[in-house]
């Protein structure tokens, strides 16, 4: 889970690392308002979306009296923000109101969970304000990584180094250390998946102050973080996403037409491979786990139809704690529920399969069967490409 710049630096302030004064708003008056509140003579009004890239955008501007601040958000508020991070854009619905800080240099400093030293690494770089993704890519000498050990934590001598290494002059080296290790705990008190400052910035008097800051938590660790599960903003999110995950269906959104119920990440990976190497585009995919009753069977259903981009269905099941018997009821019962208009392919194999097959068979609906999982993405593709050609004929 994601969460907004502002309720980062609320955190991370809370630990202990310095942030620029600042309030949230939702309306433009707010905005100037926030702006005397914080004090000053310049801000910077700042869109809170769950995305980087907002510079680039117009999600960040300066301003240098009350007035600029209301107009900077007047113009953001209801805007679709589209970044190279989030394509697709996303809605401003809160505004952020710093001071301008005096920036003297910009440097990178990340927390990431490394899968394969399975340890928790700082990034740091002495080259600020530029994508991560990016300097890694044209610039992978510039990055500094330090792996931190689970029984020793993030040691002072180790930040040292960090600070050291970034060519932070000798009277910002304390002060660098401590921000480095309050970010770390806040990253490892609070089952942060990432954290991410960007633009770190030195400014007068050599402090270092957070001037970016990004950080998305383990889903799976939100249940015993209710605050932090509070921080939520379902604007942000993916809806086909969240409908899915407020049923327990776990859920992937991308953007071809083929809608896809699966059980199992595994085969739902398989599944998608197939489907492409048979020339189609899957719109999404729903993992209905294992054991899924008839119940959660047509909740799935239903959530995948629920995508407006979906044209053909593919069910593929390879049933081993699950029932095929369970799935078929659920699939018919969508079908009695739903006037379900598009073509759906369904392929069943393992525990139960004949009782499924003859449900299906017996129920009379247009249902297209079929008995591998190459067969099925054939079927399914070559339906989409009817439904596609269909579409051009009649022009709609
Ligand atoms: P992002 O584009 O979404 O990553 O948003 P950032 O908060 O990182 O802002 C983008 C850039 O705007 C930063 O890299 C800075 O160069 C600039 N910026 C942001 N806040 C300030 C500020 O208070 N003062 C100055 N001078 N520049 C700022
Ligand atoms: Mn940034």
């Amino acid at each position: 889970m994601d969460i907004h710049e502002y309720q980062t630096k609320e955190l991370l302030a809370g630990y202990g690392v310095p942030v620029p004064r600042g309030g949230l708003s939702y309306s433009p008056e707010q905005a100037s308002y926030r702006a005397t509140e914080v004090g000053g003579s310049s801000w910077v009004v700042k869109a809170q979306i769950h995305s980087g890239g907002r510079g680039e955008v117009g999600g960040v501007k300066l301003c240098h009296s009350d007035r600029e601040v209301a107009e900077a958000a007047n113009e953001l508020f209801g805007k679709r923000l589209r970044t190279r991070q989030a394509p697709a854009g996303k809605c401003v619905y809160r505004v952020y109101v710093e001071e301008a800080s005096e920036i003297k240099r910009e440097l990178y400093f990340g927390i990431v969970l490394d899968r394969a030293t399975e340890r928790i690494t700082v990034v740091a770089s002495a080259e600020g304000g530029v994508e991560i993704e990016e300097l890694a890519a044209n610039n992978p000498g510039a990055l500094i990584r330090t792996t931190i050990e689970p029984a020793m934590g993030f040691l002072e001598f180790q930040a040292r180094e960090l600070a050291f290494a970034l060519g932070l002059a000798p009277s910002q080296i304390a002060k660098a250390s401590q921000l480095f290790r309050a970010a770390y705990r806040a990253f490892r008190d609070l089952d942060a998946a990432m954290l991410e400052i960007n633009p770190l910035v030195v400014v007068a008097d050599d402090d270092l102050v957070a001037l970016d800051a990004k950080m998305s938590f383990d889903d799976n660790a939100l249940f015993r973080r209710p605050m932090i599960a509070e921080l939520r903003d379902r604007s942000q999110e993916d809806p086909r996403e969240s409908h899915a995950a407020d049923r327990g269906l776990a859920y992937v959104g991308l953007d071809g037409d083929i809608g896809c119920m699966i059980n199992g990440a595994g085969l739902a990976m398989a599944t998608l491979d197939m489907i492409k190497l048979a020339g189609g585009n899957p719109a999404n995919f729903l993992d209905i786990g294992g054991g899924a009753s008839p119940d959660r069977v047509f909740k799935a259903f239903r959530s995948v139809l629920h995508d407006g981009n979906v044209k053909v269905v593919l069910v593929n099941i390879f049933a081993g704690i699950n029932r095929c018997d369970w799935v078929a009821k659920g699939i018919v019962e969508a079908f009695a529920q739903i006037d379900v208009q598009l073509p759906v392919v369904v392929r069943l194999a393992g525990t139960h399969v004949e009782e499924g097959r003859r449900l299906l068979a017996e129920s009379g609906l247009p249902i297209v069967t079929a008995d591998t999982l190459a067969a099925a993405a054939e079927k399914v593709v070559a339906a989409a490409e009817i439904g596609t050609r269909a579409a051009a004929a009649t022009g709609s």
